[in-house]
């Protein structure tokens, strides 16, 4: 049966990060959006381990930050090896930002914070309620929701996608998402493990055979992320640690305990418009790229909490100046990542020894100019998005 209104000023499709961000951030500003996820219950897995400095600064304004700071391992440096050799070392503590460092937590840990703090600000998400349809009208959206057998036409002046890579409102709305998938598999592992280099460093290791990133997190686990030609069926425990010992640096490394395995395939693309009538585009259903840098969960974030204060004017006001600027800024944004993460992809993909030689002399040029690396590590940390 029906639990909620028929209509509503603000309507959220999509419980992520991204939306979670949304709802608290509008409900700081004593919004009450409506707000449903197809899921029963969160997805309940590790994905995006790293929440970035600019990350940070952006959640202060949901008053989220103290808890992730209590529960994240705080990462500053990240190297780029081939085997034990450094390549390039970036260093995220001399960063002109409260938050010198990349903050190492999962998902699943960000996701729970966020739920734990919308609900103190009194919101909640309607949980197992699918959006299967939109009608753009002139002064609102008209959106079809189901759960189980029920159908229900729900009338918002907005409606915000937070849906994901394959959201259905971008879909339903019409708005195209131009890009490309990845050619290779990647494939991830959240594990225990003897490892011989210190836990307050994330190293990415370039192999003719694929790259393999290494990044601690909390409690003494580990993140391997790798790429390779085919994802095997059986992700086991000797699979990684035979990557492990193939791409790893010297010294003894040992797998002791896996917890959670995923392959995944990827893609670049970009909505073509992340705003369009009465709908807005946040997060993955407006962009997804390669998890180079980890900028997904963290542009995600970043695009809803910078909306709610022109949505909250446009709902209150009509006037939507501060939502065109918003919809520019992020998606030049978008771009700008998808740019960055898409040649940081190719750079570390690259298998002929000629390219591997000169890419490795560039990073060693990089590496002796602390100016460069230092702009690279601003990138990463997204405070130039400022
Ligand atoms: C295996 C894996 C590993 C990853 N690793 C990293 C990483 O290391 N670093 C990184 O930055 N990113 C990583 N990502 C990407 C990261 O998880 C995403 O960028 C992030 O989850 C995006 O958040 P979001 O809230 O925008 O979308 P999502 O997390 O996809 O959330 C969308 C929500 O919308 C709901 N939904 C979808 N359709 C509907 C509908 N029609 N009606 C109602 N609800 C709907 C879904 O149930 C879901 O809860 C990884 C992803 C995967 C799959």
């Amino acid at each position: 049966m029906q639990s909620w209104p028929g209509e509503t000023e603000i309507l959220i499709i999509g419980a992520g990060p991204t939306g979670l961000a949304l709802a608290c951030a509008l409900r700081e500003l004593g919004l009450k959006p409506l707000h449903f996820d197809k899921h029963l219950e969160g997805l309940n897995s590790s994905r995006a381990a790293v929440i970035h400095p600019r990350t940070l600064e952006v959640l202060e304004a949901i008053g989220v930050v103290p808890t992730l700071l209590q529960e994240g391992l705080r990462m500053e440096k990240f190297r780029l090896r081939e085997g034990s050799k450094v390549l390039l070392q970036m260093d995220f503590s001399p960063l002109p930002t409260a938050y010198p460092f990349a903050l190492m937590i999962p998902q699943q840990d960000t996701e729970r914070i966020l739920m734990a703090r919308l609900r103190e600000l009194g919101g909640e998400v309607i949980r197992g309620v699918e959006l299967t349809d939109v009608k753009m009208e002139r002064e609102g959206v008209k959106a079809l929701v189901r759960r189980g057998t029920e159908e229900h036409w729900i009338h918002a002046r907005w409606l915000v996608g937070c849906d994901g890579g394959r959201s259905s409102v971008r879909q339903r709305a019409g708005i195209g998402f131009e890009g490309e998938p990845y050619e290779q598999d990647f494939i991830l592992a959240d594990v225990k493990m003897v490892w011989p280099l210190r836990r307050d460093e994330a190293s990415l290791f370039l192999s003719p055979e694929g790259m393999m990133l290494v990044a601690p997190l909390p409690g003494d686990h580990f993140r391997i992320v790798a790429t390779v030609a085919q994802a095997p069926q059986d992700l086991s425990l000797p699979f990684f640690q035979s990557l492990v010992d193939r791409r790893g640096p010297s010294g003894a490394k040992r797998i002791t305990e896996m917890f959670w395995t995923s392959p995944f395939h990827l893609q670049h693309r970009v909505a073509s418009s992340n705003f369009l009538g009465r709908v807005l585009l946040c997060g993955d259903a407006a962009h997804v790229h390669s998890p180079a840098g980890g900028q997904g969960m963290n542009t995600g974030i970043q695009d809803a909490v910078s909306l709610a204060k022109p949505l909250r004017r446009a709902a209150l006001t009509g006037d939507e100046a501060g939502l065109r600027e918003w919809s520019k800024s992020r998606h030049r944004i978008a771009k700008e990542v998808i740019s960055l993460t898409h040649r940081m992809t190719l750079a570390i993909g690259l298998s002929q020894p000629w390219q591997r030689v000169l890419r490795n002399m560039i990073l060693g040029v990089i590496s002796r100019l602390p100016g460069l690396s230092q702009k690279f590590a601003r990138k990463l940390s997204e405070i130039d998005y400022r």
